[in-house]
Order: structure tokens, then sequence, then C-alpha cells
């Protein structure tokens, strides 16, 4: 009987008059009893049959009571009036309808945290449902990819044009175990990300211990950087090796040549001298390494103090004055606009320009000038400039020349006892001090190595 409880209600209520006023009736008209003994048999036998059926109409609700107090833990104990059913059954409700509230609060509070950490993250994000089917992307792999907003519904294919992508979401989806994978994006700046995907389970699959895969979130990491590191760090293994081989195997060449008869004849001298060139050679390469390493380990701290600019420039040329000399090549500082002081680490600095001069000298000309100039550009930093009037770089070199062991002429280099690192030495002493380097040339004409210092400020 499918009928409304308030109708129930109502029928209860007119088959109780009616039955009161039969039983009533009855009893006045056939048993001549009195008024008050037929009213009273009558409320009497109405009342027990109300009590029966309210029970029967009542368990409903105090089944619905028991039920809303098992999702209501803590208020079971509360009951306010034991045996009120509605009372019961309305404070259940509401208890309910409050935690429901919080739980909703709780939730979208979890789900903005999830966001936020989604939106913090550096890395990109892609989730997806159990049939591969894009549910959301992050913020970070939207620009990394430069996606549209609308990508929901989308298979990944459609939005990142990579098969191996798909395949590989397809895979964890059904097989519901991690996988990872480089990925390599061309284009003008070409990226490569390490892609690692796991599975998202879900509930028990029927009549096993295994969980359902209900989708799967890939995380792209930008691997670039750590690429090209690891091939600067190859690049530089296999250059050093290389450095080293050479001189060693003229070295062992001559040595063995000298084991083999050679130290007895008049060419032995020549040969000690061809060694001792190529172990002064191996020292310089070994010694420009250490120099290089320290600058660029995590201990390097520069010993600041103020410098007379002028005494800088006057030792350094002190000290190529030998080589210059026997190149007749003349070195000279220009007047400088007045007594500047820098804030530097002397040692450091010394080597700065004595590199730079050593170069003007090696790759200047027999009979050519290298000039020493130095100017205020503003307030904060000064200008030097090392000019020669030398063999010059050509264009398409001079972006190149400050990294390691690059050199514009390898054969004239060694020759001349280069190792092909100065300059990046250089270039890494001036930018501990907060300054730059470049060079300006015009082939057949001449260089001029440029860099800025700080100057010594009054609060410095
Ligand atoms: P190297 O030991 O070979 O001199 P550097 O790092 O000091 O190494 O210089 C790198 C290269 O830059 C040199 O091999 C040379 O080709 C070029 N170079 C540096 N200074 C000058 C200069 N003043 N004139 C012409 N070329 C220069």
């Amino acid at each position: 009987m499918n009928l409304r409880f308030r109708s129930k209600l109502l029928a209860l209520f007119l088959f109780l008059i009616i039955l009161f006023a039969s039983v009533q009736g009855y009893l006045l008209y056939f048993s001549k009893t009195s008024w008050i003994l037929a009213s009273f048999i009558g409320v009497l036998i109405s009342g027990f049959i109300a009590f029966f059926f309210l029970r029967v109409l009542i368990r409903p609700i105090r089944r619905i009571t028991e039920l809303a107090f098992q999702f209501t833990p803590e208020s079971k104990t509360e009951k306010v009036f034991p045996d009120d059913e509605l009372v019961n059954l309305s404070k259940a409700i509401r208890e309910m309808g409050n935690q429901l509230q919080k739980k909703i609060v709780e939730i979208s509070q979890e789900k903005e945290y999830l966001q936020a950490v989604l939106r913090g993250m550096i890395e990109g994000v892609l989730v997806v449902d159990e049939k591969g089917r894009i549910r959301m992307i992050n913020e970070a792999l939207q620009d990394l990819f430069a996606l549209p907003s609308d990508v929901a519904d989308k298979f990944p294919l459609e939005v990142i044009r990579n098969a191996q992508l798909e395949s590989t979401i397809r895979e964890v989806v059904q097989e519901g175990r991690n996988l990872a994978f480089e990925m390599d994006v061309p284009g003008v700046d070409k990226k490569i990300f390490e892609v690692n995907i796991v599975p998202i389970l879900g509930g028990p699959v029927a009549g096993s211990v295994d969980r359902k895969v209900s989708g799967a979130i890939a995380v792209f990491h930008d691997i670039t950087r750590l690429k090209e590191l690891e091939k600067i760090r190859q690049d530089f293994v296999a250059n050093v090796s290389h450095e080293l081989r050479t001189p060693l195997t003229t070295i062992k060449g001559y040595v063995e040549t000298l084991l083999e008869g050679a130290l007895k004849e008049e060419v032995a001298p020549q040969f000690l001298q061809i060694i001792n060139r190529h172990t002064d050679r191996l020292t310089k390469i070994v010694e420009d390494l250490l120099a290089l390493s320290r600058i660029e380990s995590r201990e390097f701290r520069l010993q600041l103090e103020g410098i007379s600019l002028a005494e800088l420039i006057d030792d350094a040329l002190d000290f190529v004055k030998g080589a210059a000399d026997r190149n007749k090549i003349s070195i000279s500082r220009a007047d400088l606009p007045g007594p500047i002081l820098i804030q530097g680490d002397r040692n450091h600095l010394e080597q700065v320009l004595t590199n730079l001069l050593d170069n003007a000298i090696k790759y200047g000309h027999e009979g050519g000038r290298v000039t020493v100039s130095a100017i205020e550009t503003d307030q904060k930093e000064v200008r030097i400039a090392v000019q020669d009037d030398g063999m010059g770089i050509p264009k398409e070199d001079l972006h190149r020349i400050f990294e390691r062991f690059y050199r514009v002429d390898k054969g004239r280099s060694k020759e001349l006892g280069g190792t092909g690192l100065g300059l990046s030495i250089v270039k890494h002493i001036v930018q501990a001090h907060g300054g730059r380097v470049w060079a300006t040339s015009e082939p057949g004409k001449g260089s001029t190595f440029h860099c800025t210092l700080p100057i010594k400020s009054e609060t410095h």
C-alpha cells in the first residue's frame, strides 16, 4: 500500500471515529448501557486499536531515525527525548545536515589546497580518466606546450602531438603500473622532458585483490638544462682528455726514442727541450683547470678590498713586460680620468689583467702596441679596455672565445703555449665581481677586450 503518511493518519483517524461511534452506538442502543460507560468502552477499544496501528505506522520512522543516527555517530547517545521519534528524527537529520555541511567545507578546502599545489608546481601535470581522456591539466603544462584552456575530454595526442605519450598513458591505464620515458619536443627552443606516469587506483575489482584503475597522472619534468649540463660535462671531459693526450703522446714518443739509444746522440738535448716544453704545457693546463674549478666551486669567496686601479694595471704591465719585450711589443697605460678605487680581489683581478695582456701580446705582431685604459661609466662602475693592434678575431668567433678550450686558431694558440682556458678564467672572475666581459675586434686590425668592475663606494 503506497499511501502517503498523512493520508494514512487521516484514514486511521476516520476509522477510529467510526469505530468509536459504532461501539458507543451499539452499547447505547442494544445493551442499553449508560452513556458514560458506553463512551468509556468506545474510547478503550478505539485507543487499543489506535495504539496497535500507530506502532505499525511509527516503525519506519524509528528505522529512519536509527539509520540517521548511524551517520552521526557522535550524537547517537544524546537523544533528547528517548521516546519521541519525530523529535529524534528531526535532530538526527539536523545533525546529518551539519555534518554534511562540514564535509562539503572540508572537501572544497582540500580541493583548493590541491589546486594551489598544482598551480605552484613547476612541473606540468596531466590527469586522464580510465578511457585516457583528459580530466585536467595544470597551468605549468599549459604554458610549457602553449595549450588552450579547453582541453577537457580530448585525448592527449590531440593536444600534445606525441604518439609515445599517448601509448604510454594507455599502457599505464591498462596495466596499472608506473611508467616513465624521455620526451623530446622539437622546435625553436628544443626541450627534453622526463615524463612519469602513475595510475590512479579506485575501488577493488570484484572477486580480486586488485584495484580498478580509474585514470592516470602524467608529470612532466623539464630536464633540458640538466641534459645540457650533462653534455657540457661530457664535452669538457673529452676536451680535457684530448688536451692532455697531445703533450703526453709527444713526451712519450721522445722518451722512447731517447731510451732506444738517442740518449747518446747529439739530438738528445734538443729532444729534452721538447719534452720540457710539453711538460710545461701539461703543468699550465692542469694549473688553469685547477684555477677554473676553484673559481667555480661553491666555497669560492673573493677577498674584497679597495684597490687603486692605476696600481693594479701597472702591476699587471710589469708582470708581462718580459714577454712584451721578447715580442717587441710596447705596452702602456693610458692616463686614467682620476684616482679610481675599485672593490675587488687583488690576486684574481691581477690574473684577469695578465691573461688579457698575455693574449694581446701573444696574438699581437712584432712592433705592435698594447694599451690599457679605463673610464668610469657611472658612480658605481668602471670599464677597463685592453686594446691591441694584432691579428684580430673573426666576427663569428667573438661570442665563443670565452668558452673553455675554444680557440680561433688551434695551431697558433698551442704553438704559443695557450691552453684555451685563459678567457674562461677571466669571465668567471669578472662575473664573480658582478661585472661583464666582452670583446670587439676587426680582423687584421686588432681587438679590444672590455670588462666592467665595481667602484668602491663610501659604504663598502
Ligand atoms: P689561449 O690559451 O688559446 O690564448 P684563451 O681562452 O686566452 O686561450 O683565448 C681563446 C682564444 O681567443 C685564443 O685561442 C685566440 O684564438 C682568441 N684570442 C684571445 N685573445 C685574443 C687577442 N687579443 N687577439 C686575437 N685573438 C685572441
